[in-house]
């Protein structure tokens, strides 16, 4: 697969830069003919000899007889021509340009249309090499019907160019080599972007190493609402590229209503993994074949696995946060107060629970805390009563989300409440270091913080997608390597 680079210029200065830094990161360059300024044919030759890459010479309609005084000295490798050319026009083309492959372009920058197989088959009335559907899906249900679309039809001879464009696109161009295209476009950086939603050539092969991957590379990534902020798939696909493994890790915002459209796109594409999110962790539970006992107990499923042609769902929240906590002390006959009755508080109590320690939930709403002390046979306290429970506490795990994100000062523990016997544990990730971490510090406590409770359950969720590949140490220094990289 060509990774290729759009030039815009639109000066020949500026055309010269483009290519120069072109040559160092691509396979191919797209000239943006239609872009261009008024550029001397013997300008653009001396440029085709200096750099040499191939060449797709994108044209717009009505201007087609204009280009070809150019290309017939250019001798592009590949012209790019509008669907809604004419016969004449198109024969004109192959009989001026007898070695250019010609590819047979829709652009849709409104839309994904419902029908891509009549709408392919309406293009191929008019001969090319190749043909390109640059659409607009809405949903990342749409990027996967597209995804799923391409990647069959390229099965035999990969001569369909899928673009998804926006930001629901993008799935449709990270997943470009699984779809068998014959190129992808990516732009040297914001400035030269050509198409809403294209992605920069250092994200596509520093970050998705997308030059690494091919049509039977696996798929993993995380779904929820929103995603867009979240950093793991940097880790992951770091992980991914220390291993070895001709695997991806993207990010898609779905809502609980498109899961089981989303789930069914997935299984044709046999998706290998996934991580889930808010809101996602319960409301996914009815669209998997099978629930691990653990997940069913908590009620909540944080990663997916295609086992055996099937979707089975594991929650490795509570083993992540207790991996990290007894990496410091044991929890068993131990005090655990468990702040907060959400999906994190559920896996946490319960797995504290099965590691033997006395669980206690407060919790802001009480009946929230009443139910999951229910659920998990715990027991329940009033909100009110933190404060006294501190005082004997030997671990405090603090689950809500009050000290979320970086900047946010809140908490709903004050320092002389805690007391330097009790080991503090904040599930919050970001920022690492919450307010409430801060002051335990302070207080002399012993602390957890919410990233090395991702970085476990992370690793639990590579070990899941690829069973007994590497040896637990091998994925623990590779996600530890991974984490110190990330900013
Ligand atoms: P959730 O299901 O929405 O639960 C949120 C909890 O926070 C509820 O108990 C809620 O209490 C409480 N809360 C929210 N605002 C509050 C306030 N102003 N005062 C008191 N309590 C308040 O969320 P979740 O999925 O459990 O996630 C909770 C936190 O854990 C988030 O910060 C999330 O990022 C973090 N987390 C971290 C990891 C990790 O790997 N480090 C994994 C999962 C989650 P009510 O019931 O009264 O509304």
């Amino acid at each position: 697969m060509f990774l290729c680079i759009p030039i815009p210029g639109p000066g020949l200065d500026s055309v010269r830069s483009q290519m120069t830094q072109a040559l160092k990161l691509g396979t191919m360059i797209e000239w943006r003919l239609d872009l261009f300024e008024e550029i001397a044919t013997e300008e653009l030759l001396f440029l085709r000899r200096h750099y040499p890459l191939p060449i797709v010479a994108t044209l717009k309609k009505h201007r087609t007889h204009f280009y070809l005084r150019h290309l017939q000295q250019l001798q592009p490798e590949i012209v790019d021509v509008e669907l809604g050319i004419r016969r004449e026009e198109m024969a004109e083309i192959k009989k001026e340009l007898p070695h250019a492959h010609v590819m047979l372009s829709y652009h849709d920058h409104l839309h994904m249309p419902e029908d891509l197989n009549s709408l392919l088959h309406d293009m191929q009335q008019l001969s090319a090499d190749y043909y390109k559907i640059a659409v607009t899906p809405h949903n990342a249900v749409e990027a996967l019907k597209l995804v799923n679309f391409v990647r069959e039809v390229n099965r035999v001879g990969g001569t369909l160019v899928g673009v998804g464009m926006d930001a629901d696109g993008e799935i449709a161009r990270l997943l470009a080599p699984i779809m068998g295209v014959p190129l992808t476009y990516a732009c040297l950086d914001e400035s030269c972007q050509t198409a809403p939603g294209q992605l920069s050539v250092d994200t596509m092969r520093n970050i998705y190493r997308v030059q690494d991957l091919s049509f039977d590379s696996q798929i993993l990534g995380l779904i929820g609402d929103p995603v867009s902020k979240r950093r793991g798939y940097l880790v992951h696909n770091d992980v991914f590229e220390q291993l070895s493994l001709p695997a991806v890790y993207v990010r898609m915002r779905i809502n609980g209503h498109e899961l089981g459209a989303f789930l069914q796109e997935a299984r044709a594409l046999k998706w290998k993994g996934f991580s889930v999110t808010m809101p996602l962790k319960e409301t996914v539970i009815p669209y998997l074949d099978k629930v691990d006992p653990a997940a069913k107990a908590i009620g909540a499923v944080n990663t997916i696995v295609w086992e055996d042609e099937q979707y089975v769902g594991y929650n490795f929240d509570g083993i992540g946060a207790l991996e990290a906590i007894e990496a410091k002390r044991r929890v068993k006959g131990k005090l655990f107060i468990v702040v907060g009755a959400g999906g994190a508080a559920k896996a946490i109590a319960y797995e504290a629970k099965q590691r033997g320690a006395t669980v206690v939930v407060v919790n802001r709403t009480y009946d929230r805390a009443k139910a999951l002390a229910d659920k998990l046979s715990v027991t329940v306290q009033p909100f009110q009563e933190l404060q006294k429970l501190l005082q004997e506490a030997d671990f405090l795990a603090q689950t809500t989300s009050v000290g979320m994100g970086h900047g946010n000062e809140e908490t709903l523990i004050t320092p002389q409440d805690l007391s330097k016997e009790t080991l503090v544990f904040d599930a919050i990730a970001i920022p690492t270091e919450t307010r409430l971490i801060r002051d335990a510090m302070f207080r002399g406590c012993e602390v957890v913080t919410g990233d090395k409770m991702w970085l476990e359950q992370a690793r639990r969720q590579f070990s899941a997608w690829f069973p007994g590949v590497f040896s637990e140490r091998k994925i623990l220094d590779a996600y530890e390597l991974a984490n110190s990289r990330q900013p």
